[in-house]
């Protein structure tokens, strides 16, 4: 348990310190803002998707504690290359991990994304934070749905 923890505070400040896929790219058609009010963290994600669902790129820009910020960094890199509905479970199965559900299917995850989910998961030791490292996560569903918004059904 030490271990994680050690991991865990390893990696969240190196992404923290050094985001990748950090500024608002010049090409993007989903995005979406996010503000987490308890931390004073606000984000906004940019997701490339293609006409087949996949997700190209993925980019965010934001002011807020490592921790959000680690997250979001993270996240980007995960993304790439994630179908829409891949994405949706990663949130999905992200969030059940960080609010202390244990009931969560891992199975279908690679093991690098389940090993980067886990040490992010990490937050649950720190239930005030828990918040600042699913921001990031909200705000990408967030993007990834307002494709209806825009009048395309898509599926
Ligand atoms: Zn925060």
């Amino acid at each position: 348990m030490d271990d994680l923890r050690d991991l865990y505070q390893e990696v969240i400040l190196d992404h923290g310190k050094h985001p990748r896929n950090f500024g608002h790219p010049a090409e993007s058609n989903r995005s979406a803002h996010g503000h987490n009010a308890m931390c004073g963290d606000t984000i906004d994600v940019f997701l490339t998707v293609e006409p087949d669902g996949r997700i190209a790129d993925a980019a965010f820009e934001g002011q807020g504690c490592a921790i959000s910020v680690a997250s979001a960094s993270m996240m980007t890199e995960m993304l790439k290359g994630r179908s829409e509905a891949d994405a949706h479970h990663l949130f999905e199965t992200m969030h059940a991990l960080c609010t202390g559900k244990d009931d969560v299917d891992l199975e279908a995850l690679d093991e690098d994304t389940l090993d980067r989910i886990q040490i992010l998961a990490g937050v649950r030791q720190y239930p005030m934070r828990v918040k600042c490292a699913t921001l990031a996560w909200h705000t990408m569903d967030k993007a990834m749905a307002a494709k209806d918004a825009a009048g395309e059904g898509g599926e």
